[in-house]
């Protein structure tokens, strides 16, 4: 593991059954409050979104948006927000996923992604990868391309990645931490 792994992973903190039994919650507050690490760790996103030539970082609601942000304007490109249904004023594009009871929506302003663009999807922690997928596909459904797709931390066990291949078309699935 690299010093700033080591840095990153010693900032997450595991809450056991949160936010339901069964699930152990990675808190990234303590990473957030950290600005050596938080700094680390925007520089690394943003070094992803400058090798896989994004011209846009799309923040999946709600740490993703935390995350995101700085990354874009480290790499010099736009933020689009990518929203659960609902949340956006304007003209959207909207996409069902399953969850594990039921199904959720996300959106994105239509005008906010076009032909033409390259996207870097970035979001805190992947766990099923059902949220990143349904992202995927709204920004194929704008026309854009995703560059690929930054995570701080996979969670091998639940194999989003194997799931996501065939939707991110070879584009790179890069996490900075599996656990
Ligand atoms: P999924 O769609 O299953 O990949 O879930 C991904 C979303 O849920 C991400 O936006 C994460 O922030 C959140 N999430 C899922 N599992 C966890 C976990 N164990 N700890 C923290 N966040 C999680």
């Amino acid at each position: 593991m690299t010093d700033i792994q080591e840095l990153l992973l010693s900032r997450i903190r595991d809450v056991a059954d949160y936010p339901e039994p069964g699930v152990m919650f990675k808190d990234i507050t303590p990473l957030l409050a950290d600005p050596a690490a938080f700094t680390a760790l925007t520089d690394e996103l943003a070094g992803i979104a400058a090798s896989t030539g994004a011209t846009k970082v799309v923040g999946l609601e709600a740490r993703g948006f935390i995350l995101g942000a700085p990354v874009a304007v480290r790499a010099g490109v736009g933020f689009i927000p990518v929203r659960k249904a609902g949340k956006l004023p304007g003209a959207t594009l909207r996409q069902a996923y399953d969850l594990e009871y039921g199904s959720a929506e996300i959106e994105v302003h239509a005008e906010d992604l076009t032909h033409g663009d390259r996207v870097l999807i970035v979001d805190d922690v992947l766990a099923t990868g059902g949220t990143a997928e349904a992202a995927i596909q709204l920004i194929h459904r704008a026309g854009a391309e995703v560059s690929g797709l930054a995570v701080l931390m996979e969670l091998t066990f639940l194999a989003a990645r194997p799931r996501l291949e065939p939707t991110l078309n070879g584009a790179p699935l890069k996490a900075l931490l599996q656990v």
